[in-house]
C-alpha cells in the first residue's frame, strides 16, 4: 500500500492572516465598485440627512473628482474623528434595528471604503454653528484635526483620485466608457422619486464662462415639485411623460402578500428599444431582474410593436418583509412573497396595457388657434398655430428655452425692449406682458449714461428688421439638439443657435436694464472669499499642495478686497450687493422668470474680480 509522498504536504498552501489595511482595501473595492457607486452612497447619505437640495460635480467620470454638496443636517464636530472609520454609523445601533430600518445607509461602510481607495475631504456645518469644519481622511483616519472654515448649510464631501491605489481597477475604468452617464442615470432616478428634493449633476467648468451663459449646464437639473409627472417630464423629457399611464396596486392579506405600489408605465404610443425601469422598494433605489423580466414579457406580448417599456415604480412593504442586507452595494433586496407580488403587478400591467391599446391614440399635429391670450401688438392677432396642448407640455429643464410658445410672455421678444411707436401701443404692450411676467422693474428702462446709450444705439442701428420680425413672431417648436432650436415663422422652419441667441439677449438685457435691475435676494448672504476659493479650486484641480492653496487664498483675498472696494458701484449699476464684511446677498435679474444656475455664482464672482 502506497503512502502519500510527504513532499506534497509541504506544498499545501499556508493560511495566513491578512494585514488589516489589505482587508479594508479589498472590502472597500466591493462597496465602491465604480465611481457611480460612490456617488450613489454619497447621495443616499445626503438624503438620509434630510437634504432638500443635492448637487453633484464629477470630473473624469468620477476618477478625478466626485463632489456631493447638500443642505442637510450636517455632521457633529465630535463625530468627525470616527466619521470614516469602518462600521461607524448614526443609523443603526443594534442588529434588530435592521428590521425596521428606514434610512438608506446602515452599515457605516461607505465613507470608510472611500477613504481606503480615494482621498476624502469633508466640509460640514450643523445648525446653530457660526462656522463649519473641514477635514481630510485617508485609510479611515483623519489626516489632521478638523479646521474651522466658512461653510454653507449642510455637508460637502469630496472624493479625489478614486482607486489611486488600485491600478488594475483604475485602468479598466479608464478604458471603459466613463461613468458619467451612469452617474447622470442614477441621479435622474433619484430625482423622479424624491420629488421634494432638487438635484443637479454636472462636470466642472472647463473655462471661465460667465455664469448666465449656461454653456456648461447641468446634465441633471430637477427642481422640487409636487407632481411626479412633472418631475419625470423635466428629467426624462416630454416624449416619455406624455405617454405614461398611472398605475396603482395594493394587497393586504398576510397569507398572500402585503404591499402598496404606485407608479407610471409607458403606454402603447411609447416606442423605444431599451427598457428603463426605475424601481424603488421602501424608498431604496434597487434592481429586481425578475420583476423587470416579467414586465418586459407583458409589453412584448401585448403591444403591436416590439417596444420596451419605461417604468417608474415605487413599492412599499412592511420593513420586516424586506431584507436590505443581501448585496454589498445594497443594489438588490430580497422580498417576502416576491413571486406573488410580481405576479399581481404583472397582471395589472397587462390589463392596463390592453385597455390602453384599445384606445390607442396617435399624436397628431393638430392646428388649432392659440388660446385667448392678450395680444401684444396688432401683429400678434395672427399668431402662428401652436402645437396642441403646448400649455401643459414641458421640455427637460436643462433644455428649456421657452416652455410655452403660445404665451406672449414665452416669446423671446417679450423680454426685448422695443421703442413704442405711440403711447397707446406702449400701454397695451405693457399690460399684456405684465399680466404674465413678474414685472417689477422701473419703467425707465435704460440708464441715463451716455456710454450705455451709445452701446444701445449701436445695437439698434445694426438691428435687422427681417430677423427681428422672425424672432418676435416665431413659435418655439423644440430643441433640435443641445444648441439649436427649431422655430416656426409663418410657413418656414428656422434653426436658431440658442447659445448665441441667449448670449446676445443677456448682453442686450444688461445694457437696457443697466442701473435698473431687480434683485435676486439670496436666502443667506454668502462669503465672497469662500465662493472665489471654490471657483479657484474647481478651476485647478490638478494642482495640489499647500503652496497652491496659499496662492489661491491670496487670489481670493485680493479679489474680495477689490470687489468690496467697488461695492457701491456694483450695487448702483449692476444690483450686485456686497456688504462691508465681504458677503454677497443680491444678484441682478437679467431676464424675468429666469433664475440663473446658482452653482455657477463662484465662477461668476471669480470672473468679476479677474476681469476688472
Ligand atoms: P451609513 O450611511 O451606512 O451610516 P456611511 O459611511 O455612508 O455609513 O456614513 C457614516 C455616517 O456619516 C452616517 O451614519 C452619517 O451619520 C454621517 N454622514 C455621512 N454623510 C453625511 C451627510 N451628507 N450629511 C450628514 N451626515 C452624514
Ligand atoms: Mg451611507
Amino acid at each position: 500500500m502506497d503512502i502519500e509522498a510527504p513532499e506534497e504536504a509541504k506544498e499545501l498552501p499556508k493560511i495566513q492572516r491578512l494585514d488589516e489595511s489589505v482587508v479594508n482595501r479589498i472590502a472597500a473595492g466591493e462597496v465602491i465598485q465604480r465611481p457611480v457607486s460612490a456617488v450613489k452612497e454619497l447621495v443616499e447619505n445626503s438624503l438620509d440627512a434630510s437634504s432638500t437640495s443635492i448637487s453633484v460635480v464629477v470630473k473624469d467620470g468620477g476618477l478625478k473628482l466626485i463632489q456631493v454638496s447638500d443642505d442637510g443636517h450636517g455632521i457633529r464636530h465630535e463625530d468627525l474623528p470616527i466619521l470614516c472609520e469602518r462600521h461607524t454609523t448614526s443609523k443603526l445601533s443594534k442588529y434588530e434595528d435592521l428590521q425596521s430600518i428606514k434610512s438608506m445607509g446602515f452599515r457605516g461602510e461607505a465613507l470608510a471604503s472611500m477613504t481606503y481607495v480615494g482621498h476624502v475631504t469633508v466640509t460640514t456645518i450643523t445648525k446653530g454653528q457660526l462656522h463649519g469644519y473641514r477635514v481630510s481622511y485617508r485609510d479611515g483616519m483623519m489626516e489632521h484635526e478638523p479646521k474651522a472654515c466658512a461653510a454653507v448649510k449642510g455637508t460637502q464631501i469630496m472624493v479625489e483620485n478614486l482607486f489611486y491605489n488600485m491600478i488594475a481597477r483604475r485602468k479598466t475604468l479608464q478604458n471603459s466608457a466613463d461613468d458619467y452617464t451612469k452617474i447622470v442615470d442614477v441621479l435622474s432616478r433619484f430625482a423622479i422619486h424624491h420629488i421634494d428634493v432638487s438635484f443637479s449633476c454636472r462636470k466642472p467648468f472647463l473655462s471661465l464662462l460667465c455664469y448666465q451663459h449656461g454653456a456648461a449646464r447641468a446634465d441633471v437639473h430637477s427642481v422640487a415639485t409636487s407632481s411626479r409627472l412633472d418631475a419625470i417630464r423635466s428629467v426624462y423629457g416630454l416624449s416619455v411623460a406624455r405617454n405614461l399611464i398611472k398605475i396603482e396596486a395594493s394587497d393586504n392579506d398576510p397569507s398572500r402578500s402585503v404591499f402598496e405600489m404606485d407608479g407610471f408605465i409607458s403606454n402603447s404610443n411609447y416606442v423605444v428599444k431599451k427598457t428603463t425601469m426605475v424601481l424603488f422598494i421602501n424608498d431604496r433605489l434597487v434592481e429586481c431582474t425578475a420583476l423587470k423580466r416579467a414586465l418586459e414579457i407583458v409589453y412584448s406580448a401585448t403591444l403591436p410593436k416590439a417596444s420596451k417599456p419605461f417604468i417608474y415604480m415605487s413599492i412599499i412593504l412592511p420593513p420586516e418583509h424586506v431584507d436590505v442586507n443581501v448585496h454589498p452595494t445594497k443594489r438588490e433586496v430580497s422580498l417576502l412573497n416576491q413571486e406573488v407580488i410580481i405576479e399581481k403587478i404583472q397582471s395589472l400591467v397587462e390589463s392596463m396595457l390592453r385597455n390602453s391599446n384599445d384606445s390607442r391614440t396617435f399624436q397628431e399635429q393638430t392646428v388649432e388657434s392659440s388660446p385667448s391670450v392678450p395680444s401684444i401688438t396688432n401683429n400678434e392677432s395672427h399668431l402662428n398655430p401652436s402645437p396642441s396642448g403646448s400649455k401643459s407640455q414641458k421640455v427637460p429643464v436643462h433644455k428649456m428655452v421657452r416652455t410655452d410658445s403660445s404665451d406672449p410672455a414665452g416669446r423671446l421678444h417679450a423680454y426685448l425692449y422695443k421703442k413704442p411707436q405711440n403711447h397707446l401701443e406702449m400701454n397695451s404692450s405693457l399690460t399684456a406682458v405684465r399680466s404674465s411676467v413678474r414685472q417689477r422693474r422701473n419703467l425707465k428702462e435704460t440708464a441715463d449714461l451716455t456710454s450705455v446709450q451709445e452701446l444701445i444705439d449701436v445695437i439698434d442701428s445694426k438691428c435687422h428688421s427681417g430677423l427681428l420680425d422672425i424672432v418676435r413672431q416665431c413659435t418655439y417648436v423644440g430643441m433640435a439638439d443641445d444648441v439649436f432650436a427649431l422655430l416656426q415663422h409663418n410657413t418656414h422652419l428656422y434653426l436658431a443657435n440658442v447659445v448665441n441667441l441667449s448670449k446676445e439677449l443677456m448682453y442686450q438685457q444688461v445694457l437696457r436694464r443697466f442701473a435698473h435691475f431687480n434683485a435676486i435676494q439670496l436666502s443667506e448672504s454668502a462669503p465672497l472669499q469662500e465662493l472665489i476659493m471654490l471657483a479657484l479650486k474647481e478651476e485647478e484641480l490638478d494642482l495640489e499642495g499647500n503652496e497652491n492653496d496659499d496662492l489661491k487664498m491670496k487670489i481670493a483675498e485680493m479679489n474680495t478686497q477689490l470687489l468690496k472696494q467697488k461695492a457701491e458701484m456694483l450695487e448702483e449699476y449692476f444690483c450686485i450687493f456686497i456688504d462691508s464684511d465681504g458677503n454677497l446677498s443680491r444678484l441682478p435679474i437679467l431676464l424675468d422668470q429666469y433664475t440663473p444656475d446658482m452653482d455657477r455664482v463662484p465662477e461668476f464672482l471669480l470672473c468679476l474680480g479677474n476681469d476688472w
